[in-house]
């Protein structure tokens, strides 16, 4: 008779019980079954297969593209007393022919492995030769196409079901989109496994969404409640990483910059002092924080919109690992909107691709203009109901003042269409606020009937209708990258006045810009 999970968790790992799913899963795979594994970040998937891959007879192989993550889980393992061992490319070829030799004996609890050492002919026949009693593959998520971190090994991981029909398998991810999901178990071969969902709530994490007006001012004023803690700030370029990194080192913060385009030593040298030292605010490009485990990170702000919904919960989860309270902030204006469609317009994807990243941002763009509790929104992205208000987001805890702008969209849209559909929104509240500029003249939009009506609204607000009507696709971007707005099928139900538009009041800021990029 063999051990049960929960005397081997005690026993091994010193817990005196499972969380959430993980006694399920474990169960599932000790008694030969597949399964796919969807837990937030922190929620414990490690021991859904360390636990049946001690209890069943057998190595446990581990697929992992995280060569630092893979040496400290193997560390850590081996302090327990389990045989534990890694393969990658940083390990010399003594080593390597050891721990070869050390399978072949049937000498490992667990083994990791990188995926392009997994898929080696030689690694592969390794296998055949040694008796394995699970695989596990860890950050799924990694074989879906769309996403960032795709890795094209993932694909041809289908061989292990092949080649070992018998041996069950567990994919794992923390990736929440269900599309994703079914991606993953698709191109896994796991779409027979069962499916093990767990929420993907972090209520430690308080959502907060401003207005741009200033980013810059705006982070600094934000950060000043996190001074001496450990943070990210997400900038969308190189050029706004060096920028707010500069920025915040003026400010007196601790900061150092995170992109692709510096030297890799740099790179190494600025993420070991992240992890290492206190206090330290990263600010990256999403090219940081995949595989970063430090657990007191207390805050990530993003000063640029991210391109999805997805993206954004996976860049926000990083923070409050630990469990304390920790803050997700994001600055968000009229410029992002009209730079991110842009940028999809003008993309060289085929329409397929393009059409799915537009469902996205229209996904992230409802989540930043939601006048409802965040998490709700957040985890509906996600198929998850919230059952009731968070009381940990901005909208719960301040709710936003909301003001029927029927009369003033209709305005916004009838000068749009007035003006032929060609300008971008300083032009359209220069023409609406009756502005007296040389390019209103040249024009001669001082002689349209929308010339002039929008006079008792102020600048700022314009633009936060703008905003809104472009958000809600009431208003589209043009595709020839001028910014120009152009009507849709939706604004002319609008222009009718056939529904009462109601639209969030944005508090007002201090410093206004006119520019549509500011900060
Ligand atoms: P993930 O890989 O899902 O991000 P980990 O497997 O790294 O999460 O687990 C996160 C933390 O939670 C680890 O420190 C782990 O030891 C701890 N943990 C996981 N499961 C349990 C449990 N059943 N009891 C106590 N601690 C647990
Ligand atoms: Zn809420």
């Amino acid at each position: 008779m063999s051990e049960r999970p929960t005397d081997l968790l005690k026993r091994v790992f010193g817990y005196s019980q499972f969380r959430g799913h993980q006694q399920a899963i474990v169960e599932h795979l000790v008694a030969g079954n597949d399964a796919l594994v969807l837990m937030p970040t922190g929620g414990g998937k490690s021991l859904c297969y360390q636990v049946p891959a001690l209890l069943r007879d057998g190595v446990g192989i581990i697929v992992s593209p995280l060569i630092a993550l893979m040496q400290d889980q193997v560390e850590a393992l081996r302090q327990l007393g389990v045989r534990a061992e890694y393969l990658n490319s940083t390990l010399d070829g003594e080593t390597a022919a050891r721990i070869e030799q050390a399978l072949l004996r049937g000498e490992l609890d667990l083994l990791y492995v990188a995926p392009e050492r997994l898929l080696t002919s030689r690694f592969l026949s390794l296998l055949d030769r040694s008796r394995i009693g699970l695989f596990a593959i860890d950050e799924a998520h990694c074989v879906s196409a769309w996403g960032h971190d795709f890795r094209r090994e993932y694909l041809e991981l289908t061989i292990l079901h092949e080649r070992w029909p018998d041996v069950p398998r567990i994919a794992l991810t923390a990736t929440a989109d269900p599309p994703t999901q079914r991606e993953i178990a698709e191109r896994l071969g796991l779409n027979e496994a069962q499916r093990f969902v767990s929420s993907f709530d972090r209520p430690n994490i308080r959502y907060t969404v401003v207005q741009k007006d200033n980013a810059k001012r705006q982070l600094r004023d934000f950060l000043q409640q996190h001074r001496g803690e450990a943070g990210i700030v997400y900038c969308l370029s190189r050029k706004r990483v060096e920028q707010f990194a500069d920025y915040l080192v003026e400010q007196g913060f601790n900061a150092l910059p995170y992109h692709a385009g510096l030297d890799a030593d740099v790179r190494a040298h600025n993420q070991r002092r992240f992890l290492r030292e206190e206090g330290i605010v990263m600010v990256a490009t999403i090219a940081f924080g995949m595989g970063i485990d430090k657990p007191d990170v207390r805050f990530v702000a993003h000063v640029d919109l991210p391109k999805s919904l997805e993206g954004y919960y996976q860049e926000t989860g990083r923070a409050g690992r630990d469990g304390e309270a920790a803050d997700a902030w994001l600055s968000y204006g009229l410029g992002d909107v009209v730079l991110l469609k842009q940028m999809i317009e003008q993309s060289e994807s085929g329409e397929e691709r393009k059409r799915l990243e537009r469902r996205k941002l229209d996904q992230l763009l409802g989540y930043c203009e939601s006048l409802q509790c965040r998490r709700q929104v957040l985890l509906a992205g996600f198929g998850e109901t919230y059952p009731s208000e968070c009381g940990n987001c901005d909208n719960c805890l301040h709710p936003a003042a909301t003001w029927d702008a029927t009369v003033a969209a209709q305005k916004a849209l009838s000068c749009v269409y007035r003006s032929g559909q060609r300008y971008g929104v300083n032009h359209l509240i220069d023409v609406l606020r009756g502005s007296d500029s040389e390019k209103v003249r040249q024009c001669g939009h001082d002689q349209l009937t929308t010339y002039g009506i929008g006079k008792d609204v102020d600048t700022a607000t314009w633009r936060s209708i703008f905003r809104q009507l472009v958000a809600s696709g009431l208003l589209e971007v043009d595709a020839e990258g001028f910014g120009s707005l152009r009507l849709t099928d939706a604004s002319r139900v609008a222009l009718r006045g056939e529904r009462r538009l109601l639209l969030r009041r944005d508090t007002p800021s201090r410093e206004r810009e006119r520019a549509p990029r500011s900060g």
